[in-house]
Order: C-alpha cells, then structure tokens, then sequence
C-alpha cells in the first residue's frame, strides 16, 4: 500500500518552504520578475554602446534568470509532491510560460553581444575592471570569452530567426518515435516466473529479461523485439528525420560534421571522443572473458543476449533501512573529508530529501534546486541496495550544486552535463569500495557482479552507441545508405564485435538500434562512458592519495562551469583527452573480474 503523504512524518520530506514561506510570496516574486521583463527588453539595441549598458543589461537578465529559477522549482518540486493537485499544476504551468517569456525577452542579448567587435568587447571588460562602469565584468569574463568563441557558428540574424523558427519541425522525428514507441506500440502478453500472464512494456522489459527463469528472459526478449521488428519501417523514418534535421544544423553553422556542431557546445574537442572509442574497441578481451565467464556459469551450450542481464548470484542485500542507508552513505564517502561529510550530514538532516513514495508523488529520482536556495532530492526509497546507491548518486549532484552556487557567483555558477555525472558517480564508487571493503562471500561476488555490470553497460555498451552515432552520422553525411536495414546490419556487427566469440548473437538484436531514445539527442551518451572513466579515477585517487587527491576533487566541485569541462576535470586529476582515464577503467573491470573468476571457480 503507498501511503498518503499526510500521513508521512515530516522528518521524511524536503523542506520547500525554504525556497518560499508560503504561496503568496511565490506570488509577490511572479509579479516582480513580470515588472523586470520590460526593462530588460528596453535595453535593446544599447549593448554595444558602452560597457555600462553592457554589464547593467547582463546584471539584470541574471537577476531575473534566478528568481526565474526559484519560482520554477518551487512550483514544480511542489507539484511533484502530489501530480493530481490542481493548484501546483497552475503555478507548475504559470512558471513555465514565465520562464518561456523571460528567455523570448533577453533574446536579443547574445546577437547584440555578437556584432560588437572582440577588440571592443575585450575593452569594455578591460575598461571595466578600472572601475569606469561603475562595477567589475570579472563575474562575466568567461561569458564574454564563450561568445568570441562560438562567433563563427554564429548566422546574420535574418538567418538565425529562420533557424529558430525551424526548430518545432525538427523535433517532429523525435516525437513520432515517442509517440509510437510510448503509445501506439503494444508488446505481446508473455508468462512471468509463476505462470501468469504479463502484457510486455518497455518497463517492465528490464525485469523480465533479468529473470533467473531462461524461459522469461527469451520471450521477453523475443517478445520485444519482434514488435520493434514490425515497426522498423517506420521506425527507420524517424531516425533519418533526425540525421536529417543534425545534418541540416550542422551544416547551416558550418560545422565539418554533426559530431563537430554537438561537441562544440560544451567545447569537447574530437579527440575526447574518438580516444574513448579506439581505446574501448582496442581493449575488449575483458568484455569477451566476462561473457565466457557469464556461460560457464550459467551452464549455458549457448549464451544469448538475453543472457546478459540476470544476476550469476541471488541479491543478498534486501530491506535495508532508511537509516541504514544513511549511515551506509556517512561511513562510505568518509574519504571526501569532514569539510564534505559536514555539509553531507547536515544536508540530509535539513531537509533536502523526500524519502518515501506517497500517494500521487512522482515516480524516479532527481536531484534539484536553483541558485541561492540549497539543493532538493526527490526518492521514492524502497530498502533496495539501488536506493541507497540512487542515495549516494543524488547526493553526488546536490553536494557539486551545494559547492559550485557556494563558490561561483551566478553566471559561472552552472556546470555541463559532461561534469555532472562524475560527481555523481563518484560517490556511486566510493559506496561500492566501501561495501566490498567488508563483503565476503555471496555478498562479495554480487558485489562484484555488480561493479562488472555497472562498467558493461555504463563504458562498454555506451561507447557501442557511440561508436554507432559516428558511423551513422558519418554515412548520412557523405549520403550513403543509412535505411533501416542497413543500420541493423550495422548494430548487429558491433554486438558480434563487442560482445565477442562467446556470444551467440541473435538476429533480433539489429533491430535494438531502433529502440534507443537517446539517439535523438545525438552524440549524448559517450558522456556517460568518460564521466564513469572519470569517476573511477577519481575515487581510486581520493581513497589512495588523500587529502591532496580530496583537495584538488573539491576544487572542481567549487569551479561549476567557470571553465571548459576538459579544463576542470584536468585540474582535480583526470586527462580525458588521454588513454589513461579509459585504461584505467577497464583494469579496474580486469580485476574485478580475476577476482570474482577465483572466487566463483572456488567456491
Ligand atoms: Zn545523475
């Protein structure tokens, strides 16, 4: 039974009214950013006639940005407390189109930035810093850098408006495949364990195919699959719209390609890219191991791909208390130092967490807030060795967010996604150290099943998508085939190669391509790839190098996005411009696997 959130004691839920004491002062702040719009909008066309103007009109357009902010999270966050409840829907909704409104308003200030000259640019801040514009640019010398930066992508402003006025037709593939895949599509009914009936959904795929009963694992599969199968036509459609629509943007900023146009966002250079795939592609022996490992295991004449995702032992961890898990995540991330560990504990004793699931709350896990408030986590924590995991990574994210909006002022404030993940994965490391550092036995080898599992599908399985993207896009730029069929021939090679000789790869998987969402926002997932290879290096480097290694990891949670991601990573201790970060990932798997090979051939 899910309870009703009155009847949950408050110790147990994150404390919004910190953000806002009551819905009326959300109100009072919506009328006053609403007032602020049009003064932001007057300042138009004033940009490049004097650093003043410049930096009043930056001033202002952040001022608003935060306390844009904050009403959206607050509404929102309140609105997940209970998705039914009518009243936070309307203030979830006021918000967003508040938040529409204020972008339309300072539209106009990145093309103004644009057209003035650097030399100019460059003056005014210089000039700035004397004190003549009454204040400092020093809080917007990296913004200004960024725009001098990404000038050559940048169109005449006849051309960018049709660019943004396209931007609603190039969703269009995006949608059509959420559509189908979420709502038209119907997945066969199948047996379950005990014989009953289950009707298949994307859902609940991932249980059924890590089902101990083989049978369950390979309707499930083949169940899936085959309904991906009959809708490869279309499904095939959608994903040229989308080479298609990245091609046409590419192209339109006079990118070299479409990886070119994604990495230049973040300012990744190609190398960061192409080095993960070749060294992933040149050191896969262990991924082989790991599934000749897998068969013996299991027994198996043939291993099937859906024999990946059953546990080799049974979950000894189950019901672990919401104080347990606490206490686990206090002791396990104890190498961060008592600077971390004090802001930790005091977090989760503040209220930045909503436990438990309640009646209406949405589903999942995040970690949330905006800049002058504390950061908010939402669970749904259920006594799962998962939860205390999903624990530890959250809290990864609200502790960078807690660092960064400590240290940086607003416009450095916010880090990349490409950051992001490594300071939640980070601790997922940590935890998992400290849990094997006192595991023996059963527990000890689905300890290390776990880490093998983590590793397969976070840098192995990713950086095949990523292979996959490159190529893909690569062909649709020189115009080659790249029809449904083709790109099943193509994924069903890269299963052969990266699963290897033990693998009996079934023909159904070429039809997996057509299933992954991510590849609509393409060349995404590599970032979870580095950011494990990342994280892995830098857990390794706290818990054996200390205070130095813990120094230098608190330094990068403090720099949020005041520089280049590849620049601050590099800084707290990891190159992932080189081979080292991926290297040292896939010993870390070697290991874990020569050691759960002892363990099981053992045992
Ligand atoms: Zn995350």
């Amino acid at each position: 039974m899910i309870p009703t959130r009155s009847s949950i004691s408050d110790e147990f839920k994150w404390k919004l009214r910190d953000i806002y004491a009551s819905d009326s002062d959300w109100e009072a702040d919506f009328t006053r950013v609403k007032g602020e719009l049009s003064g932001l909008v007057g300042m138009r066309g004033t940009l490049g006639k004097g650093a003043e103007n410049l930096l009043s009109c930056l001033r202002l357009r952040d001022e608003i940005s935060i306390i844009v902010g904050r009403l959206y999270s607050y509404a929102h966050m309140k609105s997940h407390e209970d998705m039914a409840d009518p009243v936070y829907q309307s203030l979830s909704s006021r918000a967003t189109t508040l938040s529409v409104e204020a972008g339309a308003a300072a539209s106009f200030i990145t093309p103004e930035m644009i057209a003035i000259p650097d030399d100019t640019l460059n003056r005014f801040t210089d000039s700035a810093n004397e004190g003549e514009a009454g204040g400092s640019f020093n809080d917007y010398r990296f913004t200004i850098r960024e725009i001098i930066r990404r000038k050559a992508h940048i169109l005449s402003e006849p051309e960018e408006a049709l660019l943004a006025a396209s931007g609603d037709m190039a969703t269009a593939p995006d949608t059509a495949f959420s559509m189908l895949t979420n709502a038209d599509m119907k997945f066969p009914t199948i047996k379950d364990e005990d014989g009953k009936s289950v009707e298949l959904t994307e859902e609940r795929y991932m249980k059924l195919v890590s089902s101990g009963c083989r049978d369950v694992r390979r309707s499930a599969f083949e169940a899936l699959y085959e309904t991906y199968k009959k809708n490869n036509n279309t499904l095939g459609a959608t994903f040229g719209g989308m080479l298609k629509a990245s091609r046409f943007y590419a192209g339109a900023r006079r990118y070299g390609s479409d990886l070119e146009a994604e990495l230049n966002g973040p300012n990744i250079p190609i190398s960061v890219y192409s080095n993960l795939i070749a060294t992933i592609e040149d050191n896969l022996s262990p991924l082989h191991r790991y599934m000749a490992l897998r068969k013996r295991v299991l027994g198996l004449h043939e291993l099937h791909m859906y024999d990946i995702y059953n546990p080799l032992v049974e979950n000894p961890y189950r019901d672990i208390p919401w104080r347990t898990a606490k206490e686990m995540t206090i002791e396990a991330l104890a190498p961060l130092g008592p600077d971390y560990m004090a802001a930790f504990t005091k977090g989760m004793e503040s209220g930045w967490i909503d436990v438990y699931a309640n009646k209406g709350k949405r589903g999942g896990a995040y970690s949330w807030g905006s800049y002058g408030t504390h950061p908010y986590i939402l669970l749904n924590y259920d006594g799962e060795l998962s939860d205390v995991m999903t624990l530890a990574h959250e809290m990864g994210h609200s502790m960078h967010s807690h660092y960064s909006t400590s240290n940086q002022p607003y416009p450095t404030s916010e880090y990349t996604i490409f950051c992001a993940e490594v300071a939640s994965t980070t601790n997922e490391e940590l935890m998992l150290d400290f849990m094997l550092s006192r595991a023996e036995g059963e527990r000890r080898i689905y300890l290390l099943n776990q880490r093998l599992e983590r590793i397969r599908a976070t840098v192995y399985r990713q950086t095949m998508f990523a292979s996959f993207e490159r190529d893909v896009h690569e062909r649709a730029q020189r115009g080659e085939n790249t029809t449904a069929s083709e790109l099943g021939k193509l994924w069903h090679e890269l299963n052969v190669r990266y699963f290897g000789p033990e693998m009996t790869v079934d023909d159904l998987i070429g039809y997996e391509w057509s299933r992954v969402p991510h590849f609509y926002n393409p060349f995404y997932v590599y970032q979870y790839a580095t950011g494990y290879s990342a994280a892995a290096s830098l857990a390794r480097q706290i818990t054996a190098d200390g205070a130095p290694a813990r120094e230098r990891y608190i330094k990068f949670l403090s720099s949020g996005g005041s520089d280049y991601p590849i620049e601050l990573l590099k800084a707290a201790g990891v190159d992932m411009s080189q081979k080292r970060p991926i290297l040292d990932v896939i010993d870390l798997f070697t290991g874990t696997l020569n050691e759960m090979e002892s363990l099981i051939l053992k045992g």
